[in-house]
């Protein structure tokens, strides 16, 4: 186990918060801004491989709130580098630009996670945030000791401990740890959406900082420049989506196959062919379905970021809603614990003003979500004979028509 201003002794805190990637950095980074005494637990003591991800021009003052100025992304912050804009083949076979030089920022990022994610960690650490890295959350149980509303199980490789908290948040990410072990289910899945992932590499010159997105009969694509030159090695990130239940997905999993489809492709193959790209290390799949928990929060605990609710990659907001929606959980669970000085459980549920507040951002954001996500996939018809597609004209048309702009 690795700590950061760990006293051995302490085991009683304000806020325990499960999983220390976006979402929970920025709500432990929030909370103890505030002066809450938090905990942040992280099984991971390291992680060998992240997608490189990328986040539209209004994250980036998202980004500079919690790890500083991004003016010069590349000078200031490891693991980050700027993006050009998207290039899209979509609705039909003419690429679409969008060019970012045209918004209010000017730019969109990249990130490269494993650096990302440890610089988001940091910043909570200097906030005041006490993190756990190596430990994982097993259990919790409720308790009425004083002020305190949990008993927590947490482990690491060579010990067990007990903790006690007032408050509890999830912020395991998909895995949704502490939402199960509460018996909090996530709502049945409508897409079996998995993504798979293979690095290129290659020792040219490559300063094309589009992403770019292309629809597929079986799925569609995804690639991008990542952040940072080894040696003289740049990489990029090809990444297909298809559903888990098709046959192209098994094809997908495969080199040979991978390549195969990749070859289909109009943009993304030419380009990689052009600079001299050549495969390296394995494929890797990630599910990529639209989750959510059926509750958001109960009494004194509550879901951030992807463990309250994942998106489709295609929506590129997951970084995004994970650090926004933790800078509100943040603010709101501070609020609730002021509030109710010797709160109990039940005074912190979704009773309490402010975590009924979170609580209906969540439902709000996931209808949007919805919205967004159905008019886009909608969009696409050059392939409307294929399941991928089929599946994806089925979802009830969106009423609003903004929906389209919000999405890209
Ligand atoms: C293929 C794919 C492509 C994507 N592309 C983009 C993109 O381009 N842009 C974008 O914005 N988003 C993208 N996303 C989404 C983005 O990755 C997520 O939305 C984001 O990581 C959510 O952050 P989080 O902190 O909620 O969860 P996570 O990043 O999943 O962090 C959860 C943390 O909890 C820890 N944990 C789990 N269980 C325990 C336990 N028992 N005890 C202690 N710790 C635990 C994990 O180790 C992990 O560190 C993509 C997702 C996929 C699948």
């Amino acid at each position: 186990m690795s700590s950061t201003r760990h006293d051995q002794a302490e085991t009683a805190w304000d806020v325990v918060v499960v999983g220390a990637g976006p979402a929970g950095a920025a709500t432990a980074a929030t909370l103890a801004k505030f002066g809450q005494h938090v905990l942040l637990v992280e099984e991971r003591v390291s992680d060998h491989f992240k997608l490189g991800e990328s986040l539209p021009p209004s994250s980036v003052d998202l980004v500079r709130h919690f790890l500083g100025n991004p003016e010069g992304p590349e000078q200031n912050l490891q693991g980050v580098f700027r993006t050009a804009g998207n290039i899209s083949l979509w609705a039909t076979e003419q690429p679409d630009v969008t060019d970012f030089f045209f918004t209010l920022n000017g730019f969109g990022l990249c990130v490269e996670r494993l650096a990302f994610d440890e610089a988001l960690r940091s910043n909570a650490v200097a906030a005041g945030a006490t993190l756990f890295k190596g430990v994982r959350f097993e259990s919790c149980t409720r308790i009425a000791d004083g002020i305190f509303n949990w008993r927590l199980a947490l482990a690491s490789e060579t010990q067990r401990q007990e903790h006690r908290a007032r408050y509890l948040v999830d912020c395991s990410g998909r895995r949704t740890v502490v939402a199960r072990s509460l018996g909090v289910r996530t709502a049945p899945n409508d897409d079996r959406l998995f993504a798979y992932a293979q690095w290129f590499s290659c020792f040219g010159n490559d300063d094309d900082r589009y992403t770019r997105i292309e629809a597929a009969p079986h799925g569609w694509w995804y690639c991008n420049r990542l952040p940072g030159i080894e040696g003289n090695e740049i990489k990029r990130l090809v990444v297909f989506h298809s559903d888990k239940d098709l046959p192209a997905a098994r094809v997908a999993a495969h080199r040979q196959g991978f390549d195969q489809l990749l070859d289909d492709s109009t943009h993304i193959a030419p380009l990689l062919k052009t600079k001299d790209y050549r495969p390296c290390g394995k494929i890797r799949g990630a599910p990529a379905n639209s989750q959510r928990l059926r509750n958001f929060c109960g009494n004194a605990w509550m879901a951030v970021g992807d463990a309250a609710q994942a998106y489709d990659p295609l929506s590129s907001q997951g970084i995004d809603k994970a650090l926004r929606t933790g800078s509100h959980a943040g603010h709101m669970i501070h609020y609730a614990l002021t509030d109710c000085p010797r709160g109990t459980a039940a005074g912190l549920g979704t009773d309490n003003a402010y975590i009924h507040l979170y609580d209906e951002q969540q439902r709000q954001l996931w209808q949007t979500y919805l919205l967004q996500r159905d008019f886009y996939y909608r969009m696409q018809h050059r392939w409307s004979d294929q399941p991928f597609w089929q599946r994806r004209q089925r979802s009830s048309p969106p009423s609003d028509s903004l929906a389209l702009q919000q999405m890209s």
